[in-house]
């Protein structure tokens, strides 16, 4: 084991990383990254498509860990993708430099301003829609399809027949923002560059096009010279040790195994791990090294009110939902204003390769019910306390959906995509448990810990009611002006 010093250390590279790396290194901080996935750019290995998956596809597993369809076997490397199985719950997230980022769906959704108010409430939600919001949306590079483009493009007829249903059955159809560069995209359509997301990359990472975060914040903090991305480099525990911290690391290969073992000190900490890595770092250290952690963390988590479903037989004998799917979602069913049935839902592409006629929907609820995660000791695992009773509104919410667009589409409840039809154990958005201003102070910094921040996913509670990365990304930027100013990093 050796032993290395540096003054501040981020630990995940995803939006809460990111941001913070660019905030401190732009101040003239010298930052050290560690990612325990691989820096894909600088490997040079590309990501796999859809149907066909190879290296990225999954973090260290002999089968592929799609949402469905895993029939494919694999052989065990560092992929990008990564499934958590819980009981009731099965959590997808992102591996490697640029987290989240290298394997979502890009989709950068303002939540609604209300419902921001009612989740932060003392937050200065003015300040966050005529400034945060704005400046992490040009930070992604956030763009919006052309409506021409959308409407010629034969790889979006799954969504031009997904918006024609949903108004028939008297739902509100809203456009959603990428950060998936759509002039690139036209040029796919054209040949006259590579394809990605009209070549079926998306949940395995995307070789162009979209702009991970690589691309955009990370790639602004290294061109400062004051960012160290280490990647390989897997966090095991983390002890109070004086003011600072030292951190057990575990540099591994692309097949997993460990190749050297390393004690990190530092004087400040910031855990952007993600909200599944984040809380089982907090809950561990705090098992096994007597990390001090304050009772509201593990509290307030959710699934964002994720929840899929989708439809078998949609315009079977019409020409169905087209035979190419592009993998960048651009619509969604907004019913967030029904007060009895709150949801919004994403028109989700099914990019097979060939017209299954089989519609897919990524639900986002409201979260009535938030669980809360623990760690056990004896087994050195994350429990979740969430199981269906968690879920029970947006399955409710589920059936009303289904029964209303089959009513008057025609269509059946899909068998073949989920049990009943019904994904309630799908989720991509883990959010909360180290919820800014309970678990924190008001810009994150964790309660008891002078030199310990928290930004990433975590600090939302439970819910945000749309697909996050776009209010994580402002939360940190928010949390870090505040703490620059506050000379929390000297
Ligand atoms: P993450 O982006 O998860 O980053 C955390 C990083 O920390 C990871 O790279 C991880 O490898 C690393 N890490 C964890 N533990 C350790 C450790 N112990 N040591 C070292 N490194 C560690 N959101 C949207 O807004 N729009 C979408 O369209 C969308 N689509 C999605 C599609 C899929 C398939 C998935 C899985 C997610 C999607 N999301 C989407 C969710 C979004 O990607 C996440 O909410 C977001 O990435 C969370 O950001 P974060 O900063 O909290 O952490």
């Amino acid at each position: 084991t050796t032993e290395e010093n540096r003054p501040i250390i981020i630990i995940g590279s995803g939006y809460g990383g990111a941001v913070a790396a660019l905030r401190l290194c732009e101040a003239g901080k010298k930052v050290c990254m560690l990612e325990m996935g691989l820096n894909w750019a600088k490997s040079g290995i590309s990501f796999s498509k859809m149907q066909k998956p190879g290296k990225s596809a999954a973090w260290l597993k002999k089968q592929s860990i799609a949402p469905f369809f895993n029939l494919f076997s694999l052989e065990p490397f560092t992929g990008a993708l990564d499934r958590l199985d819980f009981k009731d719950i099965k959590i997808w997230v992102g591996r490697g430099v640029g987290g989240g980022s290298l394997v979502n769906g890009g989709m950068a959704v303002l939540p609604k301003r209300d419902y921001f108010e009612e989740i932060f409430p003392n937050l200065d939600s003015k300040l966050f829609f005529d400034k945060y919001f704005p400046k992490a949306q040009q930070e992604l590079k956030v763009n919006v399809a052309r409506e021409e483009f959308l409407n010629d493009c034969k790889f979006y007829k799954f969504n031009k027949v997904g918006e024609a249903e949903a108004r028939k059955a008297g739902f509100k159809t809203i456009r959603v923002p990428n950060v998936y560069d759509f002039d690139y995209m036209e040029k796919e359509y054209r040949n006259e560059v590579p394809r990605s997301a009209l070549d079926g990359e998306v949940i395995y990472g995307n070789n162009h096009g979209k702009n991970s975060l690589d691309k955009t914040y990370l790639k602004k903090a290294v061109a400062t010279g004051n960012l160290e991305i280490l990647d390989l480099h897997s966090v095991q525990n983390i002890k109070n040790e004086n003011e600072g911290y030292c951190l057990e690391v575990h540099l591994i290969d692309t097949s997993g195994q460990i190749v050297a073992k390393k004690l990190m000190n530092c004087q400040q900490l910031i855990l952007a791990a993600g909200t599944m890595g984040t809380l089982e770092l907090l809950l561990k250290s705090h098992a096994e090294n007597g990390l001090q952690l304050n009772e509201e963390v593990g509290k307030h988590w959710g699934n964002n009110g994720n929840f899929m479903t989708g439809r078998n037989w949609v315009k079977a004998f019409s020409g169905g939902l087209g035979f190419q799917h592009s993998t960048i979602p651009v619509g969604g069913i907004d019913n967030w204003d029904d007060p009895k049935h709150t949801f919004f839902a994403e028109l989700a592409p099914l990019p097979m390769g060939m017209n299954v006629a089989t519609a897919l929907y990524l639900m986002i609820n409201k979260v009535d019910q938030p669980g809360s995660v623990s760690f056990d000791a004896s087994t050195k695992k994350l429990v979740l306390d969430w199981s269906r009773k968690n879920t029970s509104k947006m399955e409710v919410n589920a059936k009303f959906f289904l029964r209303k667009m089959n009513k008057v589409n025609g269509g059946t409840r899909s068998h073949m995509l989920f049990h009943n039809g019904l994904g309630y154990d799908v989720c991509y958005h883990p959010l909360g448990g180290v919820v800014l201003g309970k678990a924190t102070t008001e810009f994150g910094q964790l309660k008891n810990h002078k030199n310990l921040f928290v930004l990433d996913g975590s600090l939302i509670p439970a819910s945000i009611g749309v697909n996050p990365f776009l209010t994580i990304t402002a939360l940190v930027e928010y949390c870090m002006e505040n703490l620059l100013k506050e000379k929390a990093f000297g």
